[in-house]
């Protein structure tokens, strides 16, 4: 799960991670009325949304009045911002950090991310930050270093001060730059997080080191037991078929291919996708129904798939150990009349009750095309795309 920059450096604050002075606004009157509480006589207004790039696509401002930042709140919020990260469609901005703004004389970049090959959380830093980091991981690798950190121990000032003297941060800074990291690592921790980053970690006004930009994700596996994180959902910044599905026990990815997928069990999910995309074609969510799904999750899984305008074709895979064939084929007769579907529906039962459901399938004298096996289902749902792209 992400949240958006004010709030992450909210959280900065309270574990004592230093960034600037500075509060959300959802109109131009409060942007104005921050600026004012902030003092002073710069600002900087940031579109709030669950991407980076904002900075090169219009979407961070260095201003001079408080006007001048309710003129530029005006223009953000309700206006689409299109970053490298947003993809061609955007993300619509509804609210905007107001902060302080400094001279910086400094960018350096430092994230903590879960390294899922050696299982460790791992430190990454670079005396190259900013806004291209991308570019500098691409171009010159060895300007980007990491170290592991051993769980058992913890991140340590040895390792802190290797990397704060590797980026060359001057020495009179080790000591708040060694800090800085520590806590950072424990906010990490304390949150299971799977990943921070400061892009970028500034040196500002000749004097201090600040989070200027701030941008955390957590285990959404772990949010039963962080209260305080789950709190800062922003469901309008999520996919809203992806929201629904939730809603609804649906646990549904959307991707970009062409084949509509309905499977239960998440390992039956993946593999199903691994088959399509293996005979040549995309799948065009990840979708699990689940164990105990009911007529009525049958029915929100097609509608849920069907809202895709991509989709043109429908894959349902279902091994039935704790569900019931019948259940499930009862579900898909409903939902196939209920909503007037009249694309190809590639059916794999399999499980408990199997017989029944063919039985209950065959007496609706709905159009499908029966498969018997998941390799069978994966090569007939693109026989039927392809002769549909013919
Ligand atoms: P991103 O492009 O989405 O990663 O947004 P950032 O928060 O990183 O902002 C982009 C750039 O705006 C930063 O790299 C800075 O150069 C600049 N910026 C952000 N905050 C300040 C500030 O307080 N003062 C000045 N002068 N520039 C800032
Ligand atoms: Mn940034």
């Amino acid at each position: 799960m992400d949240i958006h920059e004010y709030q992450c450096k909210e959280l900065f604050r309270h574990y004592g991670v230093p960034v600037p002075d500075g509060n959300m606004a959802f109109s131009p009157d409060q942007a104005a009325s921050v600026a004012e509480k902030i003092g002073g006589d710069r600002w900087v207004v940031k579109a709030q949304i669950h991407a980076g790039g904002r900075g090169k696509a219009g979407g961070v401002k260095v201003v001079n009045s408080c006007d001048e930042v309710r003129k530029i709140t005006d223009h953000l919020i309700g206006s689409t911002l299109v970053t490298k990260q947003t993809g061609a469609q955007g993300k619509l901005v509804n609210r905007v950090l107001v902060e302080k703004a400094h001279n910086i004389d400094k960018e350096y970049y430092l994230g903590l991310v879960i390294d899922r090959l050696t299982q460790r959380i791992t430190l990454i830093a670079s005396e190259e930050g900013g806004m291209d980091i991308e570019e500098v991981a691409e171009k010159d690798p060895s300007k980007i270093i990491s170290e592991r950190v051993d769980p058992a121990v913890g991140l340590t000032d040895f390792q802190c001060r290797k990397i704060v003297s590797a980026i060359n941060i001057e020495p009179k800074y080790f000591g708040s730059a060694v800090k800085l990291m520590r806590k950072l690592y424990r906010c990490f921790r304390d949150k299971d997080a799977l990943s921070a980053e400061i892009n970028p970690l500034a040196l500002i006004d000749g004097e201090r080191l600040v989070a200027l930009d701030a941008k955390m994700s957590f285990d959404g596996n772990a949010l039963h037991r962080q209260a305080e994180i789950t709190d800062l959902r922003d469901l309008n910044e999520e996919d809203s078929k992806e929201v629904d599905a939730s809603g609804h026990g649906l646990n549904y990815i959307a991707l970009d291919g062409n084949v509509g997928c309905i499977v239960n069990g998440a390992g039956l999910a993946m593999a199903a996708m691994d088959v399509i995309d293996f005979y040549g074609e995309r799948p065009a969510n990840f979708l699990d129904v689940g164990g105990g799904a009911s007529p009525d999750k049958i029915a929100n899984a097609f509608r849920i798939v069907l809202e895709d305008p991509n989709v043109k074709v429908i894959m349902l895979n279902i091994f039935a150990g704790i569900n019931r064939c019948d259940w499930i084929a009862e579900g898909i007769v409903q939902a196939i009349k209920d909503q007037e579907i009249n694309m190809p529906i590639i059916i794999r039962l399999a499980g408990t009750n199997v017989e029944l459901g063919w039985e209950i399938m065959e007496k609706s004298g709905l159009k499908y095309i029966r498969a018997e096996k998941l390799d069978d289902a994966a090569q007939k749902s693109v026989a039927a795309l392809r002769e549909l792209k013919s």
